[in-house]
C-alpha cells in the first residue's frame, strides 16, 4: 500500500441495522431472537453465534426463579461482603448502596477504611449529579446520602464478619498470591457457604479456582461456587458487569451471580474464562498499542489526539492514569504471562511508577489533576516528549527503534489501534469466550464507552471494508505478532469478497 486509507470518518450504516441500536444490548442465553432481519451478509456475520461452554452451563441452570428470590431475599436482608475498600471495592460497594443492599467492606489496610464511608458518600453524591436525579436543594441531597451511608454501609478490618456473609465480592489487589492467600483465610473463617465471586480484571477463573476446595471436600467456599463478577470502572456509571465462567463454575452460580446483578440494575454479560475476560482482553489491546507507541517515539498528545479523532471520549493514557497506573501494570503483567507474542513491555509505566505518579489516585500521571476523585474533566497534559524520555526505564521494558515513518502517519497510527482491538476481538469468538462479533461489539460500547455511532470495532471493520483492512493489517505485521490477522476474519473477508464477485 502507497498510503494508508483513512480511519477517522465514522461508518457507512449497514443496510437496516443502525449502529447505535444494535449495541443496546448483550445476547443472554436465555434469550431467544434478537437478529434482525437483514439480506446484507455482514449483518448475518455480526450476528453468526457459535455455542459457547459459558452459555451452555447457564442454560443448564436449574435454580427455579423461587431459589433466586429466595437467595436474592437472603442478599438483601445480611448484605453483600466486599474484600478490598480500594478504587473498585468502594465504588462496588456505592453500586450496591445505591440499590439500597446493605455492604460490608473488609480491607486489612486501616487507611483504605479510614477513607472508605468518605469516598462511598462521594461517589453517591457525584452519582445523583451525573444521572441529573439530584434534588433541588443540595443539603436535602447530601443528606439522603448520608443517611443511605450510615444506615447500609459498614467498614471492618475483621474477616470473620465478612465470612459470615452469603455473599463475598473479592475486589482485592491484582496479585495471584495475595488473592490465594485471602481464599484460604476465608474459607478457615467461614461458618456457612459462600457465593465467591472476583473482580480481577486480567486473572483467569483456572487460576483463581486452584486456591479454592474442590467440591467433595463439602467446604464453605467450593469452587463450582465462585465465577468472575467483574465490573467497570466507575461501577456507577457503566452498566455491564461480566460473569465469568470458569471449568467447575456451576449453573446455578452463574444463575445466582446473574440475579444479584440485575438486582443492582446491570446488564450481566455472561463470558467464558481468559485472562482479562471479553472487555479487558480488548482494552489491554488498546492501552497497549498506545503504549508500545511511546516506546516508538510517538509524542504522547498525538497518541491521545488521534484516539480522540476516532471517537474515543477517554484516550488510552487518560484511561491508564483513571484505572491507576500500578494497577494497569499488574494486569500488563498477567498479559505478559498468557499473551507474550503480543504484548509490548512498556518503558514509561515503571518510570511513572518510580516517580510516585500513579495516576488520578497520586493526582499525577501522564496528566496532573486537581481531584482524587474519578473521570472528571480537570486533567492538565504533563508528559511531553522530553518528561517521557526522562521517566522511561529501558532496563525493564524495550525501546522501539528504527519503525518505518510510513507506520507513523496519521492513519497508519488510527488504524493501528483499530487493528489490534479487531483482531483481539476476533480471537474472542475464536475461543469461545463470547458467542459473536456483535456481543464483542455491545462489550467494547457499553463498559468500555467506544463511540456508540460507530457501532463497535466489529460493525465499524465489516462497514469500512474487512479486505482493505487486512491488506493494511499486513504493512504492520513487522511490528509484531498483534497485527497477524485471525482465520476466522481471513475466511469471513474470503465469504464476503466472494459473494461481492
Ligand atoms: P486498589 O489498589 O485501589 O485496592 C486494592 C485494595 O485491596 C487495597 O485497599 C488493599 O489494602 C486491599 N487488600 C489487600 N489484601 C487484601 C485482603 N486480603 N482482603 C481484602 N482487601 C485486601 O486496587 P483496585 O483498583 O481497587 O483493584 C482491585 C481489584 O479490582 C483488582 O483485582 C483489579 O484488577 C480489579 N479491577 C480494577 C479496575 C480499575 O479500574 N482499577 C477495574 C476493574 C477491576
Amino acid at each position: 500500500m502507497s498510503s494508508f486509507p483513512s480511519p477517522f470518518a465514522a461508518p457507512e450504516p449497514l443496510s437496516g441495522l443502525d449502529p447505535s441500536d444494535y449495541v443496546a444490548g448483550f445476547s443472554q442465553p436465555e434469550a431467544s431472537g434478537g437478529v434482525p432481519q437483514s439480506d446484507d451478509p455482514r449483518v448475518t456475520a455480526l450476528f453468526r453465534r457459535k455455542q459457547t461452554f459459558a452459555n451452555k452451563r447457564f442454560r443448564a441452570a436449574k435454580a427455579s426463579r423461587n431459589d433466586l428470590r429466595a437467595f436474592v431475599s437472603d442478599v438483601r436482608n445480611q448484605g453483600v461482603g466486599v474484600a478490598g475498600a480500594g478504587v473498585m471495592g468502594v465504588s462496588i460497594a456505592a453500586a450496591f448502596l445505591n440499590a439500597r443492599v446493605p455492604v460490608l467492606a473488609r480491607d486489612p489496610a486501616k487507611a483504605a477504611c479510614d477513607s472508605a464511608r468518605s469516598r462511598v458518600t462521594r461517589e453517591l453524591l457525584e452519582l445523583r449529579w451525573y444521572s441529573g436525579e439530584a434534588l433541588e436543594n443540595a443539603e436535602e441531597e447530601e443528606t439522603l446520602v448520608v443517611d443511605r451511608v450510615a444506615e447500609f454501609f459498614r467498614v471492618t478490618q475483621d474477616l470473620e464478619a465478612l465470612a459470615a456473609k452469603p455473599v463475598v465480592i473479592e475486589s482485592a489487589t491484582e496479585k495471584p498470591k495475595l488473592k490465594a492467600k485471602f481464599y484460604h483465610q476465608l474459607e478457615d473463617a467461614a461458618t456457612t457457604s459462600i457465593l465467591l465471586l472476583t473482580n480481577t480484571s486480567s486473572l483467569t477463573i483456572a487460576e483463581l479456582s486452584e486456591a479454592l476446595p474442590r467440591d467433595e471436600e463439602d467446604k464453605h467456599t467450593s469452587v463450582s461456587r465462585f465465577a468472575g463478577f467483574h465490573f467497570f470502572n466507575p461501577v456507577t456509571r457503566r452498566r455491564p458487569v461480566e460473569i465469568a465462567v470458569g471449568a467447575q463454575t456451576s449453573p446455578e452460580t452463574i444463575a445466582r451471580a446473574v440475579s444479584l446483578g440485575r438486582e443492582i440494575n446491570k446488564l450481566p454479560m455472561v463470558v467464558g474464562d481468559s485472562p482479562g475476560f471479553l472487555v479487558n482482553r480488548l482494552l489491554q489491546a488498546f492501552l497497549n498499542e498506545a503504549l508500545a507507541e511511546l516506546d516508538e517515539g510517538v509524542p504522547a498528545e498525538r497518541v491521545e489526539a488521534l484516539s480522540r479523532r476516532f471517537g474515543m471520549k477517554v484516550p488510552p493514557l487518560r484511561v491508564i492514569d483513571e484505572i491507576g497506573v500500578d494497577v494497569a501494570m499488574l494486569s500488563g503483567k498477567s498479559f505478559y504471562k498468557a499473551f507474550p507474542e503480543r504484548t509490548h513491555v512498556s518503558t514509561i509505566l515503571p518510570g511513572l511508577l518510580r516517580a510516585e505518579r500513579y495516576g488520578r489516585k497520586t493526582r499525577h500521571g501522564f496528566y496532573r489533576y486537581e481531584s482524587r476523585s474519578g473521570w472528571q474533566d480537570d486533567a492538565t497534559f504533563d508528559a511531553d516528549r522530553e518528561t517521557l524520555r526522562r521517566l522511561a526505564d529501558p532496563t525493564i521494558g524495550s525501546i522501539v527503534e528504527n519503525v518505518d515513518p510510513r507506520l507513523h502517519t496519521d492513519e497508519a497510527l488510527g488504524l493501528r489501534s483499530a487493528l489490534v482491538i479487531l483482531f483481539e476481538a476476533a480471537r474472542l469468538v475464536e475461543e469461545g469466550v463470547v458467542g459473536s462479533l456483535r456481543d464483542v461489539d455491545a462489550g467494547l460500547v457499553l463498559a468500555l464507552g467506544a463511540p456508540r455511532d460507530r457501532g463497535g470495532i466489529c460493525y465499524w471493520a465489516l462497514s469500512f471494508g474487512l479486505d482493505i483492512l487486512l491488506e493494511a493489517a499486513k504493512e504492520f505485521e513487522p511490528l509484531g505478532a498483534r497485527f497477524k490477522a485471525p482465520e476466522l476474519l481471513v475466511k469471513l473477508s474470503e465469504e464476503l469478497c466472494g459473494r461481492r464477485r
